[in-house]
């Protein structure tokens, strides 16, 4: 396949174009660099099938010669970008998507598109199923990421109802691993970067809402095994075991050999208070389950970040 991955040089998009290198593809990476990093794709430099394109998808492009399938990881994905870079989130879930279907309708090529656990907003059903159509504050400070990712899977529904183009939607929950910024603020990198520093660990609230956290290989797989199925309608991505933050971060602390010093600060507003995806759909259509423990994957993350810090 020849594939174009938007977004590509992102923590999530990078790994998804290293695998498909891996299993021989062609890849063309577009990205703005708005918070991926070219760095995340130096593995990739001297792959003669991978080609990287600086590029902002919000404009309208082309790629010329034959596609198969685009793949749409393009867009910022931390709580702290939701407040840095609201107007370019609305704006790349929406112009940007509806490029990369333009391109995917005039290619005759497959769509892949990463939705979000966040279409869930804050879940009043445990845990959470395709079918339940969330609990989002469509004005609240999270409402630009989660409202850009809903319109975009309307979007990818509409070209698929109108122009036949094949759609894949995902709904990725958190999922963590090598490559996420160490200053993005999501509660992997932060938690991490602060027991590797012997700091106290920042746990939002009481520490009694809860997360499932996916290693990236495991997100990957089921997201290359989504592109390959036939079902237009989403499917959770994500690991069912679910955790809550204040029991994450003693996990952190102890895995880092830190005390488990803790300090507590004040709940984000509209911080979804559970998040579990029910994985049935992904179990039964794509064979897919995640198998890679959090003390593992956590083991491997926060190895990596200690080379980034040193
Ligand atoms: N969180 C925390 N300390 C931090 C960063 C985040 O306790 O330093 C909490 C946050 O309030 C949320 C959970 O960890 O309940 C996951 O936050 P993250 O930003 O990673 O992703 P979210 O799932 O909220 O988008």
């Amino acid at each position: 396949m020849r594939v174009v991955v938007a977004g590509g040089a992102g923590f999530l998009g990078s790994h998804f174009c290293d695998r498909l290198i891996a299993e021989g593809h062609e890849v063309v990476c577009l990205d703005n660099l708005v918070t991926g990093s070219e760095a995340n794709l130096a593995q990739l430099r001297a792959e003669p099938h991978f080609a990287f394109e600086r590029r902002d998808v919000c404009d309208p492009f082309t790629v010329a010669g034959p596609v198969q399938a685009v793949c749409d990881f393009a867009s910022p994905a931390s709580p702290v970008d939701f407040a840095r870079l609201r107007l370019e989130i609305l704006r790349v879930g929406s112009a940007g998507t509806w490029n990369c279907l333009e391109l995917a309708r005039a290619k005759g090529a497959r769509f892949l598109f990463t939705g979000t656990s966040e279409a869930y907003g804050d879940p009043l059903v445990h845990p959470q199923r395709e079918d339940y159509w969330g609990n989002v504050n469509p004005v609240g400070p999270r409402s630009c990421y989660d409202e850009s990712k809903r319109f975009a899977e309307a979007l990818a529904m509409a070209f698929h109802r109108q122009h036949g183009v094949p759609v894949r939607l995902a709904r990725i929950f958190n999922t963590y691993g090598p490559r996420m910024r160490l200053d993005d603020g999501r509660v992997v990198p932060a938690l991490v970067a602060q027991a590797l520093r012997r700091e106290p660990l920042t746990v939002f609230g009481d520490g009694s809402q809860t997360r499932s956290f996916c290693y990236v290989d495991d997100e990957v797989d089921g997201l290359r095994r989504l592109l390959d199925c036939d079902d237009p309608y989403p499917v959770n991505i994500g690991n069912p075991r679910e955790t809550p933050i204040l029991e994450f971060a003693r996990i952190v602390a102890r895995l880092a050999g830190a005390p488990e010093s803790i300090e507590f600060r004040p709940l984000p507003a509209d911080d979804p208070k559970r998040r579990c995806p029910d994985i049935t759909r992904a179990r039964q259509l794509l064979n897919w389950e995640p198998r890679v423990t959090l003390e593992d994957g956590l083991q491997r993350t926060m190895d990596w970040f200690a080379g980034q810090l040193r």
